[in-house]
């Protein structure tokens, strides 16, 4: 992979950049996507973040030898310390957990005033950037899934929740579900969200049953709870086609 043509993954935060933004790509690892968004999509400006300093490096080596040092701006830093309150509009985070790069939203509020789109892409737990946008009055706008090399994504994409627009809107009558599932990609049920859940089932059922061949301490039964909760719930958006496959 290089910046001429990213990952399928990587395409699809691209496609929620708009022509002439100003954004933050915070992890960027080697910069592909900024430097892609740069020469293909004509954004104004891109802070690249990282806090490694390896990355860094080869994100400063790519950005230099494409010749995009006066569009890309390489910085070292954690999460969201590379911005200045108001530089940006738009922010990518791509290729981490969902509970870090929801951490690196928590930490970095301050920085998000001028914000007006975030594009998330969480390889797991995608439930709690949900919970996190909901709790801070971001509206999720849309979501997608998709298979590569073997691997689902989910990419999330939310706005800033106007005074008037209630971010609970998308997740309709069941919350629960649309936190752990995703209530656009619920909506849809595509191939690969099915294929991910029934896969997802079959975890949830195995730590459930290592738990009740554990010794049963108040932790252990409140976590078969939970699970149990969690099963019922996935098996209710994914029955048909369980009984197609099986
Ligand atoms: N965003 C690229 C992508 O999706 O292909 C790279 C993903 S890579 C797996 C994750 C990158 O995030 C690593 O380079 C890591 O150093 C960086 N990272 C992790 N925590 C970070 C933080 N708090 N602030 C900035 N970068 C971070």
């Amino acid at each position: 992979m290089n910046s001429d043509r990213l990952s399928k993954r990587l395409a699809t935060v691209a496609n929620y950049v708009p022509k002439g933004a100003i954004l933050v790509d915070i992890g960027s690892d080697h910069a592909y996507l900024p430097c892609f968004l740069a020469k293909n999509i004509g954004i104004t400006y891109a802070v690249a973040g990282e806090v490694a300093v390896g990355p860094y490096q080869s994100a400063k080596g790519n950005v230099l030898s494409e010749g995009l040092s006066e569009i890309i701006s390489v910085r070292l830093g954690d999460g969201l310390d590379v911005v200045k309150p108001g530089e940006v509009e738009y922010v990518t985070i791509a290729g981490m957990g969902g509970a870090l790069i929801t951490s690196i939203l928590e930490k970095g509020k301050d920085k998000l005033g001028s914000v007006k789109r975030l594009i998330l892409q969480p390889n797991i737990s995608a439930i709690s950037i949900r919970q996190w946008l909901l709790d801070n009055s971001w509206m999720l706008v849309t979501e997608e899934i998709l298979e590569e090399d073997g691997k689902i994504y989910e990419v999330l994409v939310a706005e800033k929740g106007k005074d008037a627009i209630d971010p609970l809107i998308p997740y309709g009558q069941s919350l629960e579900e649309g936190l752990l599932l995703g209530p656009y990609l619920v909506k849809e049920r595509n191939a690969v969200f099915k294929k991910k859940w029934i896969n997802e089932k079959k975890n949830l059922q195995r730590i459930y049953q290592q738990l009740e061949n554990a010794v049963q301490t108040p932790d252990t039964i409140e976590k078969k709870q939970e699970l149990l909760h969690k099963i019922k719930l996935v098996k209710e958006v994914i029955q048909d086609e369980e009984s197609k496959w099986s």
